[in-house]
């Protein structure tokens, strides 16, 4: 718009600190600013929650709204997935979120006009002095272009990027909603909902570093996870330490030639190209790449896959760590379950080339908040428009 940078951080300090919802109030705009932004269509506040659904085991997932009325989804998970398990610099130690104390204004729930289930505090109120532990998934794109023959937004295929204040804001949403002080309470983000964080990189990276300067989170306690966009994760080891989120890659097969199969976007960038493109990053001192395998009975989950994998993981001389995540199952894609013996001579195999292995929690399965489940939620309610994937077990 022709206006100096510092502009930029007027608007930030307003609508991040001082929770401003509407541009002609924001005084600190120069009043023939304030009338030039709103003619374009400016609009300034955070996204609302327009419905959520809350699971037996705590799991929360939210409809977020932006301002052209799509919804993506955004998934609360209290204590976690054990996806953080073995990051060796996973502390507890609250003060290791971020930046010191900066507690989001109550004045900031002006902003959420949407039904509130009563539930919203299923855990009770907290006890004096306790700090919470949760796990934010958070959607990137609204669908997915990548195609994953066993996920479920892949059969939504792409409907648009997510600007940076919408994927920022779906965490500003939900840490107000859960009362989250951030620098007391310990919240790790996930971009693993829906779509391909390194296919929207620009705003994926925008969205961090407003999170990180605004909101005052640690990147640290954030992690990103690619299907392998190879460019993407070279623009990634660019980043500096502060702004840049642990890295994770969505591996599901021990070759190229069972990973063509499941993941296309294999045939452009195979492992190895993934693998050298991730050497570049500069790991911080105990940091780990995780490598995601979904484990789909019959297909990947023997013994020897595992084997394959700790070779190919042990090639690349990096830090590495494995989560295990069982397949959820979707209507119309046809896999099957692991057998639980199965999940555990993989992560055992695994275990005893020394590769460290996890398997995560599913968490949120019966509200479809699970990975790979949530198309089924657009079938139930057909207004939505569709929903993350998130992993959250
Ligand atoms: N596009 C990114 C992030 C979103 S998918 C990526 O591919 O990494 C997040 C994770 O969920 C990926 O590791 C993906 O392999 C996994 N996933 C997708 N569908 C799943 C399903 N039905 N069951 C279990 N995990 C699934």
């Amino acid at each position: 718009m022709g206006e100096p940078a510092w502009r930029g951080r007027q608007l930030a300090e307003a609508i991040y600190h001082q929770h401003f919802t509407e541009i002609s109030k924001i005084t600190t705009l120069s009043k023939s600013l304030r009338q030039k932004l709103a003619a374009e269509g400016w609009q300034v506040g955070r996204p609302e929650i327009v419905q959520t659904f809350q699971s037996a085991d705590g799991t929360e997932r939210s409809l977020v709204q932006g301002g052209d009325g799509l919804t993506v989804e955004t998934v609360w998970m209290p204590e976690g997935d054990d996806g953080e398990t073995g990051d060796e610099d996973d502390m507890d130690n609250p003060e290791s979120l971020g930046t010191p104390s900066s507690r989001l204004p109550s004045g900031a729930k002006a902003g959420l006009h949407a039904p509130q289930p009563a539930s919203i505090h299923s855990q009770g109120p907290r006890p004096e002095g306790r700090h919470q532990r949760a796990t934010l998934c958070v959607s990137s794109q609204v669908g997915c272009a990548i195609n994953c023959a066993f996920c479920l937004t892949a059969r939504l295929g792409f409907q648009r990027d997510l600007s940076a204040g919408e994927i920022a804001g779906q965490v500003v949403a939900l840490l107000d909603r859960h009362d989250v002080e951030v620098g007391r309470d310990r919240v790790n983000l996930v971009f693993m909902g829906m779509g391909e964080p390194f296919l929207n990189y620009d705003n994926f990276m925008a969205a961090v570093r407003l999170l990180v300067r605004e909101v005052g989170l640690s990147a640290q306690r954030m992690t990103v996870s690619t299907s392998g966009i190879v460019p993407g994760i070279e623009r990634f080891a660019q980043e500096l330490a502060e702004f840049r989120p642990r890295l994770a890659i969505s591996l599901n097969a021990p070759n190229d030639a069972l990973r063509d199969e499941l993941m296309p976007i294999n045939r452009k960038w195979p492992i190895a190209a993934v693998v050298d493109a991730v050497r570049r990053v500069q790991l911080r001192p105990h940091e780990r790449i995780t490598f995601e395998y979904v484990l789909l009975g019959g297909v990947n989950d023997r013994v020897e896959d595992a084997s394959q994998i700790a070779r190919l993981l042990r090639k690349t001389g990096l830090p590495v760590k494995v989560n295990l995540i069982t397949w959820n199952p979707g209507p119309g894609i046809d896999y099957s379950l692991p057998q639980p013996e199965a999940v555990e001579a993989f992560r055992q195999t695994l275990v005893n080339a020394e590769i460290p292995a996890y398997v995560r929690k599913s968490r949120g399965r019966d509200i479809y908040a699970a990975c790979g489940q949530l198309k089924r939620t657009v079938d139930i309610t057909p207004k939505q428009l569709p929903p993350c994937v998130c992993r959250s077990r």
